[in-house]
């Protein structure tokens, strides 16, 4: 057998007739860029996601840069981001020039550590982006009441976690401002770049649009020196066709997940932790292992493909090289970089699949030879 992490082709198969309509629909009104099928996606999400403001944009990178500005967030700030993140919850500051500076992790949830926020703050301190990795919501609670107390802002980086929830209420909620990717590997993904911020907060969203769209709302109206930064009708379009499949897509991550975390459950690996206050939208499922390296190699030459996200920690990134980082000052991020393996997770696994893979991963584990 060979399984892919995931598997975009087989998602494809599954809606083909209406992505194709849809998108010839878009073709016939050249609707390409923002316009009437954008302005629909961006209705259906802010639905979805439970707010009243969706300002689609190019990509999710996009979105916490718009954020970050429409925050007013600017040279000399500096903003608190996990250790442990893709790469944009990161560098999304540059083009502000702000800086980020990066907390800890929580060992077995994969989301920044509150309890060492703190000690990170200073004067020039402004925002906190937790980023709910691997479709698991951070600890929002403590997050916002570090926030309030010292007076910051918070984008929940939301690119992961699509319908997640934390405590009842949907992620990207509780911040100001939350960021999401629409990046075509996403549990909502486009085909192509696409990508959205939401809030409840009209100024904030406004103020983003204005961003998004050369400084202004209106064409020949530039209030100040803004961007181009748009959602397309073609990737706009086959978002709202994907868009009515994502409970359900998500609810089929879930219980993959759930049949993993029962066939490994006495393997004597580290499985995904959900706290009873949150729902995991299974983005990746994520193990700890010894041996990763050769755990990774192993698995591959058996056909299955499991991949490391991320296998160096933000700190330690060659981008960041000159902040000067130690590896002493991110135990956590840094033991997890070395001991994370994704295993293959998307809607159309099937039961089989995950037969094969954990039978797999318990020889390799057991040092058994390969078949
Ligand atoms: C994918 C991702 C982004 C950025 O999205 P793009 O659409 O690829 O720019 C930001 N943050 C996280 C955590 C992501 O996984």
């Amino acid at each position: 057998m060979q399984i892919p992490l995931v598997d975009l082709k087989a998602q494809y198969g599954t809606i083909k007739p209406e992505i194709d309509q849809a998108i010839g629909r878009v073709l016939a009104d050249t609707a390409f860029i923002s316009g009437k099928y954008a302005k629909i996606f961006e209705e259906e999400f802010a639905a979805y996601a439970g707010f009243k403001n969706c300002i689609g944009c190019g990509n999710g990178t996009d979105a916490l840069e718009l954020a970050l500005g429409a925050l007013g967030i600017g040279p000399g700030d500096e903003v608190l981001v996990p250790a442990l993140t893709w790469v944009s919850s990161a560098i999304c500051t540059l083009p502000v020039g702000a800086k980020p500076v990066f907390v800890d992790m929580l060992p077995t949830l994969y989301t920044m550590d509150p309890s060492k926020i703190e000690a990170k703050i200073t004067s020039r301190t402004k925002a906190i982006i937790p980023v709910h990795l691997y479709g698991l919501p951070a600890q929002m609670d403590e997050i916002m009441a570090i926030a309030r107390k010292h007076n910051l802002r918070v984008i929940e980086d939301c690119a992961q976690a699509h319908g997640a929830t934390y405590k009842g209420r949907k992620i990207g909620t509780m911040g100001d401002i939350a960021c999401f990717s629409f990046y075509p590997g996403k549990n909502l993904g486009a085909y192509g770049d696409a990508g959205c911020l939401c809030s409840n907060d009209d100024q904030l969203a406004v103020k983003a649009r204005k961003i998004a769209n050369y400084g202004g709302l209106a064409r020949h109206e530039h209030e100040f020196v803004g961007r181009n930064s748009r959602l397309d009708g073609i990737q706009a379009a086959v978002l709202s066709v994907k868009l009515k499949y994502i409970e359900q897509w998500t609810q089929a991550r879930q219980r993959h997940a759930a049949a993993y975390t029962s066939a490994l459950r006495d393997s004597g690996l580290q499985l995904p932790v959900v706290p009873d206050a949150s729902t995991h939208v299974f983005h990746l499922y994520v193990i700890q292992v010894d041996h990763r390296d050769s755990v990774q190699q192993k698995m591959k030459e058996r056909g299955i493909s499991a991949e490391i996200h991320y296998p160096v920690a933000l700190p330690f990134i060659a981008a960041y090289k000159s902040l000067g980082h130690q590896p002493k000052d991110f135990p956590v991020a840094q033991s997890q970089t070395a001991r994370i393996l994704s295993l293959p997770i998307y809607p159309e696994l099937t039961g089989e699949m995950i037969q094969y893979i954990t039978a797999n991963l318990k020889e390799v584990v057991a040092g058994k030879p390969g078949r």
